[in-house]
């Protein structure tokens, strides 16, 4: 990410902030019933330290104004609900109240940051040891461009890493995909009020260009575009920009993959309660079998067990009902209960990692409040 790979030194306000995380998550990837993005603040203050947190409850609150915390990141929304009123006796309002009083923004990240490449589902995946990781269910797709830069031929290595540095769009499991065409002839005449990097104004000049193509979606592109600007030598670049007709990005929620081998269910739950740091967790079917392939869906994913049973031995998820349970096994599906919270709470390094790599005077802190809600006796 070489753009951002010079962190920026001063302290951020919210909507830079806003800007890293939404490039990361953006908010038209959550599903049409959730609630994401800024719920209480102003975009213009400036934020020292965050505090992430599964949700947003009157212990993390406490724990955000002791730590001094300017904006508390938030999994689940904290507004989910039309308001229409805000009445201070009551818990949400009382909440509102402090944060408003304690000047702590709330910004949530839920369904956008499931889906997200990179997102919450991806870190449990890759946590997981899963290989070969996809979508269980596709929810959004999104055109792809191809985008040709024209390059003088001395500076085509370094436009090339800073488009390869900053691409996240992937054709299939390949990254940093690009073409670079052979050698050809750019001309042109620099007018008056020109400042040509090569040649004179009023005066025909020939350069030995080549051409550097990547693809991407529209605002990974003028992302990408504005990292080429700073290593192009050109004042006025030639770019050209064409629909594909035969890709579009793909999204989803939850994923699915294969262990590098086979592995007894029973060694599969160690595992997995080893990584979700939990010491029960509910299975659908524990007769002994051997497990190859792992579909997961953080949260209450039981309405994807039908995608999951078609692609996997055993599904990792949370909330499960006692019919679904049974549904699961008539498909031979193993499912592996972890709960909500645990399928979730651990996995919000991503987002800290995000704002981390960017604002190096941003501290990211991580609430230590235990949010579960179930225990076991
Ligand atoms: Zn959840």
């Amino acid at each position: 990410m070489s753009e951002f790979n010079h962190s920026k030194q001063v302290t951020p306000i919210l909507k830079d902030i806003m800007n890293v995380l939404e490039q990361f998550a953006p908010l038209y990837l959550a599903e049409s019933w959730d609630n994401v993005g800024l719920m209480v603040g102003s975009k213009h203050k400036t934020v020292n330290k965050v505090l992430c947190a599964l949700d947003l409850n009157e212990e993390v609150i406490e724990e955000a104004i002791m730590q001094e915390v300017d904006c508390i990141i938030t999994h689940h929304p904290f507004l989910f609900k039309a308001l229409k009123r805000i009445d201070l006796d009551s818990t949400q309002g009382a909440m509102l109240e402090k944060l408003i009083a304690n000047q702590i923004a709330v910004y949530s990240m839920h369904t956008n940051y499931d889906i997200t490449w990179g997102g919450l589902n991806d870190e449990l995946a890759h946590g997981l040891g899963l290989q070969d990781i996809k979508l269980l269910e596709t929810t959004y797709e999104e055109q792809l461009y191809k985008c040709v830069i024209y390059v003088p031929l001395t500076h085509y290595e370094s436009v090339r890493e800073a488009i390869v540095n900053n691409m996240t769009t992937q054709i299939g499991d390949y990254s940093g995909c690009t073409f670079t065409s052979g050698e050809g002839e750019g001309t042109f005449i620099p007018l008056e009020g020109s400042n040509p990097y090569i040649g004179k104004q009023g005066i025909f000049e020939k350069v030995k260009e080549c051409q550097v193509s990547f693809m991407g979606t529209n605002a990974e592109i003028q992302h990408i575009l504005q990292a080429v600007k700073k290593v192009h030598p050109y004042e006025e670049v030639a770019i050209d920009v064409f629909e594909l007709k035969n890709m579009k990005k793909q999204y989803g929620i939850g994923r699915y993959g294969r262990l590098e081998k086979a592995v007894s269910l029973d060694e599969w739950i160690q595992t997995v309660k080893a990584y979700f740091k939990i010491d029960y967790l509910r299975v659908t079917d524990p007769t002994p079998k051997m497990i190859q392939t792992v579909a997961i869906c953080s949260g209450a994913g039981s309405s994807f067990i039908g995608s999951a049973a078609r692609v996997a031995d055993v599904y990792i998820t949370g909330d499960l009902k006692f019919h679904e349970g049974q549904m699961a096994k008539s498909l031979g599906l193993v499912v592996l209960d972890v709960g909500h919270y645990a399928s979730e709470h651990r996995a919000l390094e991503p987002i800290g990692r995000c704002i981390e790599a960017q604002f190096k005077n941003c501290q990211v802190l991580y609430s230590k409040m235990n949010g579960e809600t179930l225990w076991t006796k």
